[in-house]
């Protein structure tokens, strides 16, 4: 019998392709799909022992699984984490991160520019069970000290931030959280695992939703929270295993499967959203780019330190307001409108209209939404007619206000 080899002594692509793999007894290939809810015990004390923990078997999908554990067996070598626990949804993850850590009489401060359903669970389903919570400009370390107080417990972050793309110094924050003991969550979706490693810049938990960038391919909706084990057992997996924000097992298979194809997918977006980015610079009808891998970008030298690339998602303005931006929108024939991101298809995004609509014009203003921005999640296409796709449309712009445009 062949000696299995350890997937944490491998590089990042092979830990993809070889990591947290269970055979069964048919030694097959490809992963298998365990799309059973339950386990059958061979006798009542194994059954005992399973729920003593004695036994380390499977008993129940709402908490265990064997697809759902090769995922996250996966993706925390890949993470450099000791545990990761899959749940159903990106803000499943969020949900269970902070209500895990968090009880009746603590503090939570946050970056005031997160995705929507983050703020609301920080600013408005928090407080509703007596955890208070303040908002900083993430940018400002100096607001973050500031919202120290004494039952702070939690700060919370995401880094580069939608739709904006501004980038925080997540060591320094952290640094301003260890001096009183507070734990550090950051969502790293906008980063990927490929471009950014929050632990290892010293945060406790990182949350995914593994529906961007991790499918890679709009399928399927998943979220996942990593740290260490005992980060994972002290706050998360209580919580998870007795509410049941459980992924299924048939969405793990196909994340499991998308990890193999990550490092691939994320280099060539990055290395097209760059040259993208670029190439937008130089268009007529744009006021400004935002793209953490510019050097125009305002926390560019930050973003080369703590990131190993310059993300997906390019951030644009056009001329015009909403009513240039929607001209854009509309007369892109490849790249598609659509509020999602990370997809292997280049999607485009009117943030203040759809992402951001329910905040105030002054708040928007507050986090850099001007009427005119775009945000692109740029796929798989070859870059070259994304660039074209992108002229043609942004030449619209010099056509008549009540010019008809036909869509292809
Ligand atoms: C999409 C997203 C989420 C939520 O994920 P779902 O899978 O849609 O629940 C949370 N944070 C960020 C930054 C996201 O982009």
């Amino acid at each position: 019998m062949k000696k299995p080899f350890d997937p944490s002594r491998v590089r990042p692509a092979t830990r993809l392709v070889h990591g947290g793999t269970i055979r069964s007894e048919f030694g097959e290939t490809s992963e298998a799909l365990f799309l059973t809810q339950g386990h059958v015990y061979e006798s009542a004390e194994q059954a005992e022992a399973r729920f003593k923990g004695t036994d380390p078997g499977f008993i129940y999908a709402r908490f265990s699984n064997p697809t759902v554990q090769m995922f996250e067996d996966r993706i925390a070598l890949l993470e450099g984490a000791e545990a990761a626990k899959a749940t159903a949804t990106g803000m499943a993850a969020v949900n269970a991160a902070m209500f895990g850590q968090l009880s009746a009489g603590d503090h939570v401060v946050a970056c005031k520019a997160l995705f929507g359903s983050c703020r609301y669970i920080i600013e408005t389903l928090l407080p509703r069970f007596g955890v208070q919570s303040t908002l900083v400009d993430g940018a400002d370390l100096a607001q973050w000290e500031a919202a120290v107080r004494p039952n702070t417990k939690v700060f919370f972050l995401e880094s580069p931030t939608n739709p904006t793309l501004e980038v925080y110094d997540i060591a320094a924050i952290v640094a301003i959280a260890r001096k009183s003991g507070i734990k550090v969550t950051v969502d790293n979706v906008f980063a990927t695992p490929m471009m950014q490693s929050p632990l290892a810049l010293g945060a406790d938990c990182v949350v995914y939703s593994t529906t961007k960038h991790i499918d890679g391919q709009g399928r399927c909706l998943g979220g996942v929270i990593l740290g260490s084990k005992q980060f994972i057992q002290d706050n998360v997996y209580q919580y998870l295993r007795q509410t049941g924000p459980a992924m299924s097992p048939f969405n793990a298979w196909v994340v499991l499967k998308s990890l193999e194809t990550l490092p691939l997918r994320v280099e060539r977006q990055t290395a097209s959203a760059a040259k993208i980015a670029d190439a937008l610079a130089e268009l007529p009808g744009i006021t400004k780019v935002i793209y953490p891998g510019r050097k125009d970008h305002p926390q560019y030298e930050l973003a080369k330190r703590q990131m190993r690339g310059g993300s997906t998602l390019i951030a644009f303005e056009v001329e015009g307001g909403k009513a240039g931006a929607f001209r854009v929108a509309n007369a892109l024939n490849i790249i598609k409108i659509s509020n999602n991101l990370g997809d292997s298809k280049s999607l485009i995004t009117h943030p203040p209209t759809t992402t951001h609509d329910r905040f105030t014009p002054a708040e928007k203003l507050e986090m850099g939404i001007t009427d005119g921005l775009l945000r692109l999640s740029v796929g798989l296409e070859d870059p070259d007619d994304l660039i074209e796709d992108l002229a043609q449309a942004l030449k619209t712009l010099e056509w008549p206000a009540d010019a008809k445009i036909v869509r292809i």
